[in-house]
């Protein structure tokens, strides 16, 4: 390993913290060319360096790692996330292991209330979510006699509107999910694919936490940490502040791993696919708590979704807090695929050029256009790597 190389390295993550871009390094020195540092493109940057010894290049155009999963510790020193509220949970052993190579976990399992009716009440739906609402004292038995007399099966359930009303009926429904769903997506839930708030289950119990997976923690150190160990490595040189589309020309033919909008890499051509945006204000009080719980979600009233303190996630004792407010808007930076079926066929258009496309590989949930959750984008990178060092084998360079 050159000296250089280490240099560059290091170089790269000062860079990410003093926002100042450099040339881009001569194309021969890579064996990959990595767009995007979020979760997808950090584990197949990590896996090729580490295991097969690749030579990589990791750019991303933002000025830092991490994609939207980007945590800083703000003026009142709280870890904040700057894209909006991030909570690890998965069922997956192997992701577990691999990260946590890289980070220890703080245990945190998270907790959301929904604002309806003046009140706030646990969301996913549970017992003491109708028991609160309806002034009731309902067991288990007594909330799905409640339902059944409530919920309509429709034929199918294609749409988020079927999912709901079939699981809860039309009236909690309207207070819990349509209006949140419009504000969300700027659709009406009977616009959107039956996962969007199929991802919400219902409860039968007391249980009120958000996730019910085998694993849910937060990286102790944070998530900008944790990709900060993955990316520390001799073989791979950083660069943020770097479009692919400055430096495309500059690597012709290099192999690639794409991580950013599948559209934007094929110029358009099959026209944009849709995304949702989100704005984010971040905010900070001089009190010890600002809300009730990790996350408030405000369904009906407001324009912002959710609001999120951080001390819930990282456990900080503090004189001053901090939260973040969300914003959905139409335009902006692409953070959520919009899963409706008429974006499905723009998507199986790209999807198609993609698996023809020669040395370059689409991972993360911007290049597959899927809601993944992180989880999911680690374990389909980890799979990625596998046909990747399965195609060449490894060539190891000490
Ligand atoms: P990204 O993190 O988006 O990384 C892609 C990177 O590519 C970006 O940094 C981008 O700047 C870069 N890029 C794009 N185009 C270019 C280009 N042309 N040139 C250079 N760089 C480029 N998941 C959970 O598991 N739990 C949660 O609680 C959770 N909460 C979320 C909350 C919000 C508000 C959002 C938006 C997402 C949330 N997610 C959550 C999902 C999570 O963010 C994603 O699953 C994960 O970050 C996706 O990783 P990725 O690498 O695919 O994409
Ligand atoms: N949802 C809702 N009301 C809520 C919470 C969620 O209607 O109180 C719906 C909404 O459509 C949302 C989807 O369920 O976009 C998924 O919610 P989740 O909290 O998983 O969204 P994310 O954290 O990905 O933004």
């Amino acid at each position: 390993v050159s000296l250089k190389d280490r240099a560059l390295a290091t170089v790269g993550f000062r860079l990410a913290e003093t926002k100042v871009k450099v040339r881009p390094v001569r194309r021969e020195r890579f064996d990959y060319l990595v767009v995007g540092a979020g979760f997808a493109g950090a584990v197949l940057a990590e896996r090729l360096a580490s295991v097969m010894g690749k030579r990589v290049l990791i750019i991303d155009k933002r000025d830092h790692v991490g994609g939207n999963t980007f945590d800083y510790h703000d003026a009142a020193g709280i870890l904040v996330h700057k894209y909006g509220p991030h909570i690890f949970h998965t069922n997956s052993n192997e992701v577990v292991q691999y990260l946590s190579r890289f980070t220890d976990w703080r245990q945190y399992e998270h907790r959301v209330l929904a604002s309806v009716d003046g009140k706030l009440l646990p969301i996913p739906i549970n017992l003491d979510t109708i028991n609160g609402l309806y002034g009731l004292d309902l067991d288990a038995t007594g909330m799905q006699d409640f339902l059944a007399r409530r919920t309509v099966t429709p034929s199918s359930i294609r749409t988020s509107e079927d999912i709901c009303v079939s699981r809860v009926g039309r009236e909690l429904y309207e207070k819990f999910f349509q209006n949140y769903t419009r504000k969300q997506w700027g659709l009406d839930p009977s616009e959107l694919d039956a996962s969007v708030a199929g991802r919400i289950p219902v409860r039968f119990d007391r249980d009120n936490r958000y996730f019910t997976d085998t694993f849910q923690a937060m990286p102790s150190l944070g998530y900008t940490r944790m990709f900060e160990k993955m990316l520390d490595h001799p073989k791979i040189t950083i660069r943020t502040g770097v479009n692919y589309a400055e430096v495309a020309a500059a690597y012709p033919g290099v192999k690639t791993i794409f991580t950013g909008p599948v559209d934007e890499f094929f110029d358009y051509r099959f026209g944009p696919l849709p995304y949702r945006s989100l704005e984010f204000k971040h905010e900070t009080y001089d009190q010890e708590k600002y809300q009730a719980a990790a996350v408030v979600n405000y369904p009906n009233d407001h324009a912002f979704t959710r609001v999120t303190e951080f001390k819930y996630l990282t456990g900080q004792i503090a004189p001053k807090t901090s939260v973040v407010f969300e914003y959905p808007k139409a335009e902006g930076d692409p953070y959520y695929p919009i899963p409706r079926p008429e974006n499905a066929a723009i998507y199986a258009k790209y999807k198609e050029l993609a698996e023809r496309a020669n040395d370059v590989h689409f991972v993360g949930r911007l290049a597959s256009y899927k809601y993944y959750n992180m989880d999911q984008v680690v374990a389909q990178a980890l799979n990625l790597f596998r046909k990747i060092a399965g195609a060449a084998p490894p060539a190891f360079v000490q």
